[in-house]
Protein backbone atom coordinates (compact mmCIF):
# COMPACT_ATOMS: atom_id res chain seq x y z
CA UNK A 1 0.00 0.00 0.00
CA UNK A 2 1.21 3.24 -0.92
CA UNK A 3 1.38 5.23 2.54
CA UNK A 4 1.49 8.95 0.44
CA UNK A 5 -2.48 7.96 -0.62
CA UNK A 6 -3.77 7.71 3.06
CA UNK A 7 -6.24 10.74 4.19
CA UNK A 8 -4.75 13.16 6.20
CA UNK A 9 -1.20 11.46 5.81
CA UNK A 10 -1.38 10.48 9.58
CA UNK A 11 0.61 7.40 9.07
CA UNK A 12 0.94 6.29 12.36
CA UNK A 13 -3.40 5.90 12.16
CA UNK A 14 -2.82 3.57 8.98
CA UNK A 15 0.20 1.30 10.70
CA UNK A 16 -2.08 0.85 13.83
CA UNK A 17 -5.40 -0.02 11.29
CA UNK A 18 -2.97 -2.50 9.69
CA UNK A 19 -1.52 -4.15 12.95
CA UNK A 20 -5.43 -4.52 14.04
CA UNK A 21 -5.91 -6.37 10.64
CA UNK A 22 -3.77 -8.22 10.31
CA UNK A 23 -3.08 -9.31 14.48
CA UNK A 24 -5.66 -12.08 14.93
CA UNK A 25 -4.76 -12.03 18.18
CA UNK A 26 -7.44 -9.88 19.73
CA UNK A 27 -5.69 -9.91 23.30
CA UNK A 28 -2.33 -9.15 22.23
CA UNK A 29 -3.96 -6.10 20.33
CA UNK A 30 -5.71 -5.07 23.97
CA UNK A 31 -2.44 -5.11 25.73
CA UNK A 32 -1.19 -3.00 23.17
CA UNK A 33 -3.45 -0.69 23.05
CA UNK A 34 -4.49 -0.85 27.30
CA UNK A 35 -0.62 -0.05 27.77
CA UNK A 36 -0.71 3.24 24.98
CA UNK A 37 -2.15 6.59 24.69
CA UNK A 38 -6.08 6.35 25.24
CA UNK A 39 -6.28 8.50 22.35
CA UNK A 40 -4.82 5.98 20.20
CA UNK A 41 -8.36 4.44 19.29
CA UNK A 42 -10.44 7.36 18.80
CA UNK A 43 -7.57 8.58 16.20
CA UNK A 44 -7.50 5.40 14.85
CA UNK A 45 -11.21 5.39 14.24
CA UNK A 46 -11.01 9.17 12.90
CA UNK A 47 -8.50 8.26 10.62
CA UNK A 48 -10.63 4.89 9.20
CA UNK A 49 -13.65 6.98 8.30
CA UNK A 50 -11.85 9.53 6.48
CA UNK A 51 -9.25 7.65 4.86
CA UNK A 52 -10.86 5.62 1.62
CA UNK A 53 -7.54 3.72 1.37
CA UNK A 54 -7.69 2.20 4.89
CA UNK A 55 -11.74 1.79 3.98
CA UNK A 56 -11.04 -0.40 0.71
CA UNK A 57 -7.92 -2.52 2.01
CA UNK A 58 -9.23 -2.81 5.34
CA UNK A 59 -13.24 -2.81 5.70
CA UNK A 60 -13.61 -4.90 8.89
CA UNK A 61 -11.35 -2.24 10.62
CA UNK A 62 -14.09 -0.31 11.99
CA UNK A 63 -15.40 -3.13 13.61
CA UNK A 64 -12.61 -3.98 14.94
CA UNK A 65 -11.49 -1.02 16.40
CA UNK A 66 -14.74 -1.12 18.39
CA UNK A 67 -14.04 -5.04 19.88
CA UNK A 68 -10.92 -4.07 20.75
CA UNK A 69 -12.20 -0.34 22.74
CA UNK A 70 -14.35 -2.36 24.32
CA UNK A 71 -11.77 -5.13 25.54
CA UNK A 72 -10.02 -2.28 26.71
CA UNK A 73 -12.73 -0.61 28.76
CA UNK A 74 -13.59 -4.15 30.21
CA UNK A 75 -10.05 -4.15 31.00
CA UNK A 76 -10.18 -0.13 32.67
CA UNK A 77 -13.08 -1.30 34.86
CA UNK A 78 -11.40 -4.21 36.18
CA UNK A 79 -7.93 -2.09 36.85
CA UNK A 80 -9.96 0.60 38.88
CA UNK A 81 -11.62 -2.70 41.02
CA UNK A 82 -8.18 -3.80 41.33
CA UNK A 83 -7.14 -0.49 42.33
CA UNK A 84 -10.07 -0.16 44.74
CA UNK A 85 -9.41 -3.21 46.51
CA UNK A 86 -5.95 -1.75 46.83
CA UNK A 87 -6.93 1.30 48.46
CA UNK A 88 -9.16 -0.74 50.92
CA UNK A 89 -6.45 -2.64 52.12
CA UNK A 90 -3.66 -0.15 52.43
CA UNK A 91 -5.96 2.49 54.13
CA UNK A 92 -9.01 0.83 56.04
CA UNK A 93 -11.64 2.85 57.72
CA UNK A 94 -10.56 3.47 61.48
CA UNK A 95 -13.55 3.50 63.82
CA UNK A 96 -11.01 5.34 66.26
CA UNK A 97 -9.96 7.95 63.65
CA UNK A 98 -13.07 9.05 62.57
CA UNK A 99 -12.58 12.31 64.62
CA UNK A 100 -8.84 13.00 64.04
CA UNK A 101 -8.97 15.61 60.98
CA UNK A 102 -5.55 14.41 60.31
CA UNK A 103 -6.79 10.84 59.61
CA UNK A 104 -8.90 13.04 56.44
CA UNK A 105 -6.09 14.91 55.31
CA UNK A 106 -4.30 11.51 55.04
CA UNK A 107 -7.05 9.79 53.19
CA UNK A 108 -7.33 12.96 50.40
CA UNK A 109 -3.68 13.08 49.94
CA UNK A 110 -3.60 9.07 49.69
CA UNK A 111 -6.65 9.37 47.15
CA UNK A 112 -4.81 11.94 45.46
CA UNK A 113 -1.10 10.99 44.97
CA UNK A 114 -1.86 7.55 44.50
CA UNK A 115 -5.38 7.35 42.73
CA UNK A 116 -5.31 10.53 41.10
CA UNK A 117 -3.15 9.58 37.85
CA UNK A 118 -3.96 6.32 37.65
CA UNK A 119 -7.16 6.81 38.15
CA UNK A 120 -8.23 9.72 35.51
CA UNK A 121 -5.86 8.08 33.03
CA UNK A 122 -7.64 5.32 32.70
CA UNK A 123 -10.93 7.66 32.78
CA UNK A 124 -9.84 8.92 29.59
CA UNK A 125 -10.39 5.50 27.76
CA UNK A 126 -13.96 5.64 28.50
CA UNK A 127 -14.89 8.81 26.95
CA UNK A 128 -16.82 8.38 23.61
CA UNK A 129 -14.20 10.54 21.34
CA UNK A 130 -10.65 12.08 22.78
CA UNK A 131 -10.45 15.13 24.91
CA UNK A 132 -8.07 16.12 27.60
CA UNK A 133 -9.69 17.85 30.21
CA UNK A 134 -9.51 17.45 34.06
CA UNK A 135 -12.55 15.69 35.56
CA UNK A 136 -15.18 16.84 37.75
CA UNK A 137 -18.01 15.10 40.41
CA UNK A 138 -20.21 18.02 39.16
CA UNK A 139 -22.54 17.58 36.07
CA UNK A 140 -22.27 20.77 34.95
CA UNK A 141 -18.60 22.43 35.99
CA UNK A 142 -18.34 25.82 35.84
CA UNK A 143 -15.44 25.84 33.81
CA UNK A 144 -16.42 23.07 31.21
CA UNK A 145 -13.65 24.72 28.92
CA UNK A 146 -11.18 23.12 31.07
CA UNK A 147 -13.22 20.40 33.02
CA UNK A 148 -15.58 18.05 32.00
CA UNK A 149 -18.33 16.20 34.22
CA UNK A 150 -16.94 12.24 35.13
CA UNK A 151 -20.49 11.70 33.75
CA UNK A 152 -19.41 12.12 30.33
CA UNK A 153 -17.40 8.44 31.02
CA UNK A 154 -20.74 6.88 30.31
CA UNK A 155 -23.17 4.15 31.50
CA UNK A 156 -19.95 1.77 31.05
CA UNK A 157 -19.29 3.62 35.10
CA UNK A 158 -22.29 2.03 36.08
CA UNK A 159 -20.75 -1.40 35.33
CA UNK A 160 -18.29 -1.09 38.22
CA UNK A 161 -19.34 -2.43 41.78
CA UNK A 162 -20.94 0.57 44.15
CA UNK A 163 -18.05 0.13 46.27
CA UNK A 164 -15.47 0.90 43.20
CA UNK A 165 -17.72 3.58 41.79
CA UNK A 166 -18.12 5.26 45.15
CA UNK A 167 -13.84 5.09 45.41
CA UNK A 168 -13.65 6.62 41.61
CA UNK A 169 -15.97 9.46 42.37
CA UNK A 170 -13.76 10.20 45.68
CA UNK A 171 -10.74 10.24 43.97
CA UNK A 172 -12.12 12.83 41.26
CA UNK A 173 -13.45 14.51 44.17
CA UNK A 174 -10.05 14.60 46.38
CA UNK A 175 -8.22 15.80 42.99
CA UNK A 176 -10.41 18.76 42.28
CA UNK A 177 -9.66 19.62 46.01
CA UNK A 178 -6.38 18.94 46.03
CA UNK A 179 -5.83 20.62 42.61
CA UNK A 180 -7.76 23.80 44.32
CA UNK A 181 -5.63 24.16 47.19
CA UNK A 182 -2.00 23.22 45.72
CA UNK A 183 -2.78 26.47 43.43
CA UNK A 184 -3.86 28.61 45.92
CA UNK A 185 -0.68 27.67 48.10
CA UNK A 186 1.85 27.58 45.21
CA UNK A 187 0.56 31.28 43.95
CA UNK A 188 1.25 32.39 47.68
CA UNK A 189 4.60 30.80 47.77
CA UNK A 190 5.69 33.16 44.77
CA UNK A 191 6.24 36.59 45.73
CA UNK A 192 7.75 37.98 43.12
CA UNK A 193 7.97 37.45 38.97
CA UNK A 194 10.98 37.28 37.44
CA UNK A 195 11.84 39.07 34.60
CA UNK A 196 14.94 38.59 32.14
CA UNK A 197 18.64 39.59 32.20
CA UNK A 198 18.92 42.76 32.56
CA UNK A 199 21.07 44.97 30.00
CA UNK A 200 23.53 45.61 32.34
CA UNK A 201 23.70 42.54 33.82
CA UNK A 202 21.54 40.62 36.75
CA UNK A 203 18.27 39.90 36.47
CA UNK A 204 15.28 42.01 36.32
CA UNK A 205 12.65 41.42 39.11
CA UNK A 206 8.76 42.23 39.21
CA UNK A 207 6.46 42.31 42.50
CA UNK A 208 3.99 40.06 42.22
CA UNK A 209 1.15 41.58 44.68
CA UNK A 210 -1.47 39.40 43.46
CA UNK A 211 0.54 35.86 43.61
CA UNK A 212 0.09 35.00 39.66
CA UNK A 213 1.97 31.88 39.16
CA UNK A 214 3.99 33.59 36.27
CA UNK A 215 4.03 30.75 34.17
CA UNK A 216 0.74 28.08 34.92
CA UNK A 217 -1.66 30.26 32.80
CA UNK A 218 0.07 29.10 29.66
CA UNK A 219 -0.02 25.05 30.59
CA UNK A 220 -2.62 23.33 29.98
ZN1 LIG B 1 -5.61 5.21 5.71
Amino acid sequence: MEEYEHARKDLQQARDIEIISDTGDLQELVDYFYAGEPCFLHDDRNHWTECAVCQKTYPDALARIETIHNAVRERVLQRIEGLYKQFVEEFPDSASAVNDSRWYADRIAALTSTYSVSIIWRLYFLLPEHYWKNFSVLPSPLDSAKVRPVSDCGRILTSLSPDALHFLFLVVLATEVHQALYDKLWRMSIPVFFGGAKPGGGLETYDNPDGLVPWAETIE
